[in-house]
Parts: C-alpha cells; sequence; structure tokens
C-alpha cells in the first residue's frame, strides 16, 4: 500500500484545518416571498416549496 513519504509539517496540519469552515451554509431566496432560506428546503417564512404551499406558517 502506498504510504506518504514524509510526515506532514504542523504547518501544513494547520492550512488544511484551516479550511473547513470558510464557507458559509448555502442560502437561497425564496421566490415566494423574497426571504433568504435553505436550498431544496421548504421556505420556513412562509411554507413554500415549489411554487406551492406545502406546510402552514403561522
Ligand atoms: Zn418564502
Amino acid at each position: 500500500m502506498a504510504v506518504p513519504k514524509r510526515k506532514k509539517s504542523k504547518a501544513k496540519t494547520a492550512m488544511r484545518r484551516a479550511q473547513w469552515k470558510l464557507k458559509m451554509p448555502g442560502l437561497s431566496i425564496c421566490p415566494e416571498c423574497g426571504q433568504p432560506k435553505a436550498p431544496h428546503r421548504v421556505c420556513s417564512h412562509c411554507g413554500y416549496y415549489k411554487n406551492k404551499e406545502v406546510i402552514e406558517v403561522v
């Protein structure tokens, strides 16, 4: 089995671990109410998904 030739330096490890928090969670705009919402989820503001009301929001 192939094995890394050298031990990763502390700097390289720190570089890799600095990456994980850079991206923001995905956000899309609800076409119904214009509020930001999580993609592929029912809008929590108006309860719409794919231009139909799926859940009732009080
Ligand atoms: Zn909405």
